[in-house]
C-alpha cells in the first residue's frame, strides 16, 4: 500500500498502529494505518489517499466509545483529535471535531455562553460526541447543535443542519463512516457565568466521586430502555462486580463494562453477550448495545 499522498502532505501517520495503546478501555488489535490530519486540507488529503489505494477507512476522536476488535482493523483509522479550534461569535460556537467536549464548555462559560454543563466530564471528542448524541442528565448534543459540516461517504461536503427530528437518544442522523469536520452549537447568552461553572463542575465532580474513571471503560455498555435503566436491571439480575476474562461488571456502575487488568475485546464483547442474554431471560428485555464495534468479533 502507497502512503506517497500522506508523504507529500507532511500528515502524521503510523503504520500497523497498535489501537489497545489509545482506545479508552485499553484493548484492541492493530490498524494497518493510522492518521492524524491537523487541518482541514490534510484531512482532505487523508481521505484522497485511501480512496486511491482502494482501502476502507473509518473515522474517530478519543476512541472512548470505539471497541476495537483484537484482529484489528485493516483500512485506514483517521484520528481526528488533532483537528481542533473553536470560534465563537454571538451566541454560536463552533468547534471542530477534534476538540475535546469538555474544553468546548469551559471556553463556551468563559465566553459567557450556557447550556452544555450537564455533559461535563464526558471524555470524547466534539466529532464523536456528535455522531452518538452524547448526553447526560437529560441534556443532548442535539439540544444545542445548530448544524455540522461532514464529508459524506462519496467524499462531497454537506452541512447538516438542526432538524428536530434528526437525533434521538444516542443516535445522529449521520451515517458511519460519514466524517464531521466541524460542529456548531447555539447556546444560551449568560451575564453571569458563576453558576454555570460550579454546574459543570459539579458534574464532572459526581462522575469521578462515582468511580467512573476506575477502571478503563467505555462508558455505559447498553442503552437504556424506554423508561427504565439498563444499570439497574443488570444490578437486580446480581451481575455488579461479574468477572469474565479480566472483562468486569463495574463495581461503581453496573452499566459499564471494565477492564479489570488483562480483558481483551473478545472478553468484553462475551461479558456483554452474557449480561444481555441474562436480563432477556430474567426480565423478557432486549438490551442494546450503545457502545459501538469496529472489526470482527467471533
Ligand atoms: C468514563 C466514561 C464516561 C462516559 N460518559 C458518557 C455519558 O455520560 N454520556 C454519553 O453519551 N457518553 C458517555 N461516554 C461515551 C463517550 O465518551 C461518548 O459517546 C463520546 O461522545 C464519544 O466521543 P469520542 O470522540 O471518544 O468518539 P469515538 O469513541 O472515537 O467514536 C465513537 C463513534 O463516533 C464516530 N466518530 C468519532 N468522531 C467522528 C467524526 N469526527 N466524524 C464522524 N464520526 C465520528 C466513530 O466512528 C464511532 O462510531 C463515556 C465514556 C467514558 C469512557
Amino acid at each position: 500500500m502507497s502512503f506517497g499522498i500522506l508523504d507529500r502532505d507532511d500528515i502524521e501517520y503510523t503504520r500497523d498502529y497498535d489501537l489497545s495503546g489509545s482506545s479508552a478501555i485499553r484493548t484492541g488489535g492493530r490498524a494497518a494505518v493510522a492518521v492524524w490530519p491537523h487541518s482541514y486540507f490534510q484531512l482532505e488529503s487523508c481521505l484522497e489517499c485511501a480512496a486511491s489505494s482502494g482501502m476502507d477507512f473509518h473515522p474517530c476522536g478519543n476512541m472512548t466509545n470505539i471497541l476495537f476488535s483484537d484482529h484489528g482493523y485493516d483500512g485506514m483509522l483517521i484520528c481526528l483529535a488533532k483537528l481542533r479550534g473553536i470560534v465563537i461569535k454571538g451566541d454560536l460556537l463552533t468547534a471542530y471535531a477534534g476538540e475535546s467536549l469538555d474544553n468546548v464548555i469551559n471556553r463556551a462559560i468563559a465566553h459567557n455562553l450556557a447550556g452544555l454543563e450537564e455533559l461535563g466530564g464526558i471524555p470524547g471528542s466534539v466529532g464523536g460526541a456528535t455522531f452518538c448524541n452524547a448526553g447526560a442528565h437529560g441534556k443532548e448534543i442535539s439540544s444545542y447543535f445548530f448544524y455540522s459540516d461532514y464529508i459524506t461517504l462519496d467524499g462531497r461536503i454537506r452541512r447538516m443542519p438542526a432538524y428536530s427530528d434528526a437525533f434521538s437518544y444516542r443516535t445522529s442522523p449521520f451515517k458511519d463512516g460519514e466524517t464531521i469536520i466541524c460542529t456548531a452549537f447555539r447556546l444560551t447568552p449568560e451575564r453571569l457565568t458563576a453558576q454555570a461553572r460550579q454546574k459543570k463542575e459539579r458534574f464532572r465532580t459526581q462522575r469521578i466521586e462515582g468511580g467512573q474513571y476506575k477502571y478503563p471503560s467505555l462508558g455505559c455498555f447498553f442503552r437504556n430502555p424506554p423508561l427504565l435503566s439498563a444499570g439497574k436491571l443488570i444490578d437486580e439480575a446480581g451481575f455488579r462486580g461479574f468477572e469474565h476474562k479480566g472483562a468486569m461488571v463495574s463495581p461503581y456502575h453496573a452499566n459499564f463494562i471494565v477492564n479489570s487488568g488483562n480483558a481483551t475485546s473478545q472478553a468484553l464483547y462475551e461479558l456483554g453477550e452474557i449480561v444481555r442474554n441474562a436480563i432477556a431471560r430474567k426480565f423478557n428485555i432486549e438490551l442494546e448495545y450503545e457502545i459501538r464495534f469496529l472489526g470482527k468479533f467471533d
